[in-house]
């Protein structure tokens, strides 16, 4: 197994992610098999509790694992499935580790930092890096770990000496260390500044590693005598000091990359050069190309709780993104607090209502994303019940199919109090209600969590087909409550259909409306699972109608021909 190892310096926030995802790309566009680690030095043992106002997105894996939003950009960038294991947390390794220290493991011995948690970390990454997560049989070539934060941090201290130990045990030629670092520019001189890198090498090399690469993220490309500096003072050759500057979308990173060799370099320090082949990155060049021409855009309004923190919707986000580009559209993201909406910001916040308002009328479609807690749900209501009644395409996920259920049961059904036990558990009529997998009583373990599959009813539902007239699908899913069983027949008096069961027939994933021309709600989380060439079927159907663009549904979720016309209806 060949590491390379992506660090970060100087301040957070630099697109460590990305860089480390798009090097990924660039060794499997050379034809090697590539995994990747995230660690994340926080205590927590996995991402589930963190709230996505502070950390954005939980992204779910197909294994139930909830886990940080940069597994998601590995899966996405690179096409791979990852595990739960592939994300590597304190709060994980000190379990373990505990776990071991009750059941005697250790006979008698002193259990400390070093050996016994550096040990852990050390064995964690060479038994992960080993787990194929690209469909095929046997470990991948190389295995790209991102470690999270700032090199100096404390908490990162132990995964550091956990490294350094892990490097000194593979050798140089198994091993390869990436320094990803930022070179601002001060206003009235205007020159680069190689001084803050300088520092977080120094900090880096103190802890006993010295970085081979630089990844220096600049606003514009580094000058000449920018390298020249970096490279004498951070003990780095010239060829092995990469610029990241600012492109107009994050496609570019990896071309970024392969137009300055970095794929050379960094197979010839691993030894790889003889069973690599030259990098074939066409598909990126022309989405990335694509993306920065598209002129056309559509309106989507996005109806959440999170809008502040648009990193709390990340896989939907690119999941809309997936779907415009295959469509030629520029997607263009109207952001609305839920609670704007609501009839009491009409009093309290007249200004902000209105234009929330303005916003929803004026978009091509509506999407209410999942969430938890009663926040905003009237606002999300109110956006849902809007687009049935306007025929406006909608797109329920998660809590945004729960939301559908409550409205159409308190509208059309006139049942006034229908709720989900979430927000009233002495609801008379429950809609939805709590049906778990797991544990009643701990938090974290009462999800139903990962991948699942839904059987379709009708082959005629637009979702059978635009999942290639398929009779299952399998998506990811991350809730508590679900529609409940017994209200089931009522609730399709009103006219929904409820599309797409579990295989118990039990739970409800899919939900449509029959005579709107594109009202979808899905328990599951269709965005996990969407790739750059390979949209989500859901995403494509909602932005191909909202466009009035007909699309093959052959060419559906693939992209689509110069001559598509499909009736989805
Ligand atoms: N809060 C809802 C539930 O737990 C929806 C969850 C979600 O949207 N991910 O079922």
């Amino acid at each position: 197994m060949k590491y390379v190892l992506v660090t970060g310096g100087v301040v957070s926030g630099l697109g460590k992610g990305v860089t480390a995802s798009s090097i990924g790309v660039v060794l499997k566009a050379c034809g090697l098999r590539v995994t990747s680690i995230k660690i994340d030095p926080y205590l927590n043992t996995d991402a589930g509790t963190m709230s996505p106002f502070e950390h954005g997105e939980v992204f779910v894996l197909d294994d139930g694992g909830e886990v940080d939003l940069d597994l998601g950009n590995y899966e996405r960038f690179l096409d791979v499935t990852l595990t739960r294991d592939n994300n590597i947390t304190t709060g994980k390794i000190y379990q373990s580790v505990l776990e071991k220290e009750r059941k005697g493991d250790y006979l008698g011995k002193t259990v400390q930092v070093v050996p016994h948690i550096t040990d852990a970390m050390k064995n964690w990454i060479e038994s992960v890096s080993v787990i194929p997560v690209d469909g095929k049989d046997g470990p991948a070539d190389v295995c790209v770990i991102e470690l999270g934060g700032t090199v100096g941090d404390i908490e990162s201290m132990p995964f550091i000496e956990a490294l350094r130990q892990l490097f000194f045990s593979v050798g140089q030629d198994n091993f390869c260390l990436i320094h990803v670092s930022l070179i601002p520019v001060l206003g009235v001189v205007g020159e680069q500044k190689t001084k803050p890198t300088q520092h977080s090498v120094r900090e880096l090399r103190a802890l006993g590693l010295t970085p081979h690469f630089l990844a220096c993220r600049s606003a514009q490309p580094l000058l000449e005598n920018t390298k020249q500096k970096l490279s004498q003072f951070c003990h780095v050759p010239v060829g092995n000091i990469l610029n990241i500057h600012d492109v107009p979308n994050i496609w570019h990173v990896p071309l970024l990359l392969r137009n300055q060799n970095a794929h050379d370099a960094i197979l010839k320090h691993l030894d790889l050069l003889s069973v690599a082949i030259p990098p074939n990155l066409q598909e990126w060049t022309k989405r990335a190309e694509t993306f920065d021409n598209l002129t056309n855009s559509v309106r989507i309004a996005m109806v959440g709780k999170y809008v502040g923190m648009t990193d709390s919707y990340l896989s939907v986000v690119k999941a809309l993104l997936h779907a415009c580009i295959a469509c030629s559209l520029k997607p263009s993201i109207d952001w609305i607090a839920a609670s704007d909406l609501e009839d009491d910001s009409a009093n309290s916040t007249p200004e902000a209502h209105a234009a929330a308002w303005k916003t929803l009328k004026n978009a091509a479609c509506v999407l209410v994303p999942g969430g938890f807690g009663d926040r905003g749900v009237k606002g999300m209501m109110l956006a849902a019940k809007y687009a049935r009644e306007n025929k406006v395409p909608y797109l329920g996920i998660c809590l945004g199919m729960q939301i559908s259920v409550i409205e159409i049961a308190r509208s059309v059904l006139g049942l006034e109090k229908a709720n989900s036990t979430e927000f009233d558990d002495k609801t008379p009529n429950p809609v939805i209600i709590f049906m778990p997998e797991g544990s009643k009583t701990h938090m974290g373990s009462t999800m139903r969590l990962g991948c699942r599959r839904t059987l379709f009813q009708n082959p005629d539902c637009i979702t059978a087909k635009l999942y290639h007239n398929s009779e299952y699908v399998d998506e990811r899913h991350r809730h508590r409550y679900e529609v409940n069983p017994e209200m089931v027949s009522i609730l399709e008096e009103s006219g929904l259909k409820f599309v797409g069961k579990d295989e118990s027939g039990k739970r409800m994933e899919i939900l449509e409306l029959p005579d709107h021309p594109f009202y979808v709600g899905v328990q599951f989380h269709p965005e996990f699972k969407s790739r750059p060439g390979r949209p989500s079927a859901l995403f494509l159907g909602k932005i191909s109608n909202s466009s009035k663009i007909t699309v093959h549904d052959k060419c559906i979720p693939w992209g689509y021909c110069d001559g598509c016309v499909l009736a989805l209806d």
